[in-house]
């Protein structure tokens, strides 16, 4: 058994996925960055001060999570932190414009293959890494997930008609309202075992998911995220907060 814990962040090459690696690293943990490209994850974790270390990860291949899964398994035998933080907003050209982004995903526009596809990554794929690394959380002493939402897709905010964002509430919030739901069924489960299962909103962050639009920088998205990866005996469980205080489901 390693003496430091031991965390994985998914989607750590790059946005506030590699800002919450990096403070995990620097709070002492040792940290697997997840990353789809092998080489993104390498070169993302040489640039982390601390124990930071690529580890390939796709979160839609179950052949993937499996192999990490056996991975952590021999080389740790235990998992403290898991953060759940890849995902993504919109399948097409990048380059998109946000509103553009927006409108293509409304329910009357979205192609139904880009619906189960940002399922696949937004909620099956988080659901799936968190059940091959439960074995491995059990291990530990006092584990923490951390699933990362979105106050946009709060369902209690959208159905106020007065809610100045509910226009844009299309697929991209779905998936996470169904992350937020999957979380609170994951933290009940989890009562027993003592593994505090939350949801962090990091607020609307300059990251390649908004072609930089976010207001927020990364240090600042990440924190609330590494406060909830961090928690303590005391802290809670199947809670949807931001830095600001509780967010409504
Ligand atoms: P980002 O810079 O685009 O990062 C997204 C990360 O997810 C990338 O590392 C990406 O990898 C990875 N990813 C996508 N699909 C994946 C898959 N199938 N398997 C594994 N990794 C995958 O965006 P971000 O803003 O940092 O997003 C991080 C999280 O914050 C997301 O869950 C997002 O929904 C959430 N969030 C962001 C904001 C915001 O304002 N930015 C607000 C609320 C919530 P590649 O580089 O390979 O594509």
């Amino acid at each position: 058994m390693p003496d430091k814990p031991v965390a994985l962040v998914s989607g750590a090459n790059a946005g506030i996925g590699l800002q919450v690696a990096r403070d995990l690293a620097r709070h002492g943990l040792t940290v697997l960055v997840g990353s789809r490209d092998l080489d993104r994850g390498k070169a993302a974790a040489a640039e982390i001060d601390g124990d930071a270390r690529a580890v390939q990860l796709d979160v839609t291949d179950q052949a993937s999570i499996a192999a990490l899964a056996e991975r952590v398994a021999a080389e740790f035998g235990r998992l403290d932190v898991l953060v759940n933080n890849a995902g993504v907003s919109f399948l097409g050209d990048p380059a998109t414009p946000l509103a553009e982004r927006a409108r293509a995903g409304l329910f009357t526009e979205v192609p139904i293959d880009v619906v189960r596809r940002m399922f696949e990554t937004n909620v099956i794929g988080p659901i799936a890494l968190t059940q091959a690394l439960l074995p491995l959380l059990r291990e530990a002493p006092a584990a923490r997930i951390v699933n990362v939402g979105s106050g946009g897709a709060s369902l209690t905010l959208n159905a106020d008609p007065a809610d100045p964002h509910r226009r844009m509430f299309g697929i991209y919030s779905t998936t996470k309202s169904a992350l937020h739901a999957a979380t609170l069924g994951f933290a009940v489960a989890l009562e027993p075992d003592g593994i505090k299962v939350n949801v962090a909103d990091p607020g609307f962050t300059a990251t390649a998911l908004n072609n930089f639009q976010g207001t927020k920088t990364v240090e600042e998205g990440a924190r609330h995220i590494v406060a909830l990866a961090l928690l303590g005996p005391d802290g809670p469980t199947g809670t949807f907060s931001s830095e600001e205080g509780p967010v409504p489901w």
